[in-house]
């Protein structure tokens, strides 16, 4: 059992928490300041990173937020990570990439480094260099096993040959770790290394690719022809490349959806100021529609919230699930946030067309930024593949009557948080879906509860036991599963359809259990909104209108926007105007 870290530095910083570092970062509708809408704004415009803000960062020692404490960085837990991403994503989601990159190389090394490698990846992040992730090759896809990049064993060492895109800022960078075929076929002849960037002596950068987000961020490329790296390069035991980096995505997949989580918060923040505002004597937020997609979109980002926020506290809490708990929190934050920006798109309407109206063109910036973060790690689809090949094995435990091991403090947002333990992550879940494992006692844990609302208890009661009944369908026919998984890696169709399917069960249950949790009772309506929008999918806006439901749940939104708290089961208070 890990020992847990102690919550707050003897000198408190602004590292400290979301609401000091939200501080640190100064009033975002300001007119001037290096984390300002308006900077951000000339910055997405000019395609660079505000150099204020990277210096800001790196005074502030943002960075080694990443790095174990074990090896000298301050690196805490995943949670208290996320909460910090998500002050950044609130004002420009390419601060992230520009000051996290690293994660991926620093989490391999953290489950099988030398102390060598990573003593020389904590100076290049103290230093601000990114550290470079090398896995994708622009013909292989997703595919890793199909990359063509080798390393050939030589008398000192390997010599890496082949070319990665993609990669993150690759002109600063020191050392990346690159994905190579050192042995035979298969997966157990992939490895991976922890390579210097020696240009001019076998390697090379590529020029940035031109894309439409997160502009600034250089997605350049490296070319290895025949670079020498040391025979203890290996990052762990030749052969467990692609596991490590199977691994790895993980926690750098759930940390993505600090992206999501940040942006879409602004975008929705934008879009009801705007509809709050009375312009010639009118505000759109007077009528009742308006209201309703306000609502939803706020439901949709405490779901959101609630699922990212138990997928980074299990990677201290239940490892072993993660590779479900992690591509849950991903896959729910590309839906939800596009929903949510679709919401607010339509409140924005003309404005959202526009680059520089309202909040020096937020809207359109995100759209564009969000675009980018679903490819960022792995692909949406080949993400919910990843869970539709474990679901045969989940349904060996669907008509077990034993309650799931779920600890509660995976819950509690001010719950203390053990540091992760990444080395316990497991490449495919042995553990059972505890989540959605435990909906059957979760429908009587609300059902039993008199301290909620009783036309809301009866309504989250009639959602979950639908989800249970999903989970039944979904699990219950192994014929079909079978089948699907027999068609293999390109055959999948169906596979997907019932990860997907699969999915809204285990995020319902993870909702809810956040939700008994966290709630209090004037926050507690969004769940059963968010419960139905989940159900209802992409007709969510088209079901049948609850204006109570609406009312209580924009209610709670109005007052967020108010008192300037952030969109949260647990608020901080944000620097806007200062
Ligand atoms: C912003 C950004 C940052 C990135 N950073 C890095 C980085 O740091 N390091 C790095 O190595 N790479 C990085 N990449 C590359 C990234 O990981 C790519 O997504 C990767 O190369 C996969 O390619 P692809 O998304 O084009 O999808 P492909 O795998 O080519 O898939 C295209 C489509 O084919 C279908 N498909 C593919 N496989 C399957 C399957 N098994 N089953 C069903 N359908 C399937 C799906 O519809 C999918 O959308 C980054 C990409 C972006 C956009």
């Amino acid at each position: 059992m890990n020992a847990i870290v102690a919550p707050v530095a003897a000198v408190a910083t602004p590292l400290d928490n979301a609401e000091r570092f939200e501080r640190a970062l100064g009033p975002a509708l300001a007119a001037t300041g290096p984390f300002s809408l308006v900077e951000a704004h000339r910055a997405d415009v000019a395609a660079t990173i505000s150099p204020a803000a990277l210096a800001r960062l790196h005074d502030l020692e943002f960075p080694m937020s990443l790095v174990p404490a074990e090896w000298g960085g301050q690196r805490r837990d995943f949670h208290h990570l996320l909460d910090l991403a998500r002050c950044l994503t609130r004002r420009q989601v390419a601060l992230m990439p520009a000051t996290m990159y690293g994660i991926g190389p620093l989490c391999a090394l953290d489950i099988a480094g030398t102390e060598a490698q990573r003593a020389q990846a904590l100076i290049d992040t103290r230093e601000g260099r990114p550290i470079i992730f090398a896995l994708s090759e622009a013909d292989a896809g997703s595919d890793l096993q199909t990359g063509v990049t080798t390393a050939e064993q030589a008398d000192d060492g390997w010599r890496l040959h082949g070319r990665k895109w993609m990669l993150g800022s690759t002109a600063a960078a020191r050392h990346a770790a690159v994905l190579a075929r050192s042995g035979d076929a298969g997966p157990a002849g992939l490895s991976l290394f922890w390579t210097r960037l020696d240009r001019g002596a076998g390697a090379r950068d590529l020029p940035a690719t031109n894309v439409v987000g997160m502009r600034g961020i250089d997605f350049g490329g490296l070319v290895f022809e025949g670079l020498a790296v040391s025979s203890e390069a290996c990052i762990g035991a030749p052969g467990r490349g692609l596991e490590l980096t199977l691994l790895c995505q993980q926690p750098v997949k759930l940390l993505s959806t600090a992206a999501n989580l940040g942006a879409s918060e602004s975008a929705l923040r934008c879009a009801v100021d705007w509809a709050s505002t009375a312009r010639a004597g009118r505000k759109l937020t007077a009528m009742a529609h308006v209201r309703h997609m306000l609502a939803g979109a706020f439901a949709d980002l405490l779901l959101l919230e609630a699922v990212s926020v138990t997928g980074a506290r299990a990677l201290s809490w239940l490892p072993g699930q993660c590779s479900i708990l992690t591509a849950a929190a991903k896959h729910a934050a590309l839906m939800q946030s596009e929903r949510i920006l679709a919401a607010c798109g339509k409140v924005l309407a003309t404005r959202a067309l526009m680059r520089d109206l309202p909040w020096h063109g937020l809207y359109e910036r995100v759209c564009r930024d969000l675009a980018m973060v679903q490819a960022i790690d792995t692909n949406p689809v080949v993400n919910l593949r990843g869970v539709g090949t474990q679901l045969d094995a989940l349904a060996l435990r669907l008509d077990s009557t034993k309650s799931p091991n779920l600890p509660q403090e995976l819950f509690g947002f001010d719950d203390a948080c053990p540091a992760p333990r990444l080395r316990d992550l497991q490449v495919v879940n042995r553990g059972g879906d505890a989540l959605a494992e435990s909906l059957p006692s979760l429908i009587e844990q609300v059902a039993d509860n008199r301290a909620i609302e009783p036309r809301l208890r009866a309504g989250v009661v009639a959602e979950l036991e639908r989800f249970a009944a999903l989970r039944r369908q979904l699990l219950g026919g192994r014929g079909a599963l079978r089948a699907a998984l027999g068609a293999g890696y390109a055959g999948s169709s169906a596979l997907i359809e019932q990860a997907e399917r699969y999915l809204r069960v285990h995020l319902a249950a993870c909702a809810t259990q956040v939700w008994l949790r966290n709630g209090s009772a004037d926050d507690e309506a969004w769940l059963l909104l968010a419960l139905r929008r989940l159900r209802q999918g992409d007709s969510a806006d088209r079901g049948d209108p609850d204006p109570e439901l609406d009312e209580a749940v924009w209610a709670r939104l109005a007052s967020l926007t108010k008192t300037q708290a952030s969109y949260s089961q647990r608020p901080i208070q944000l620097s806007l105007h200062g």
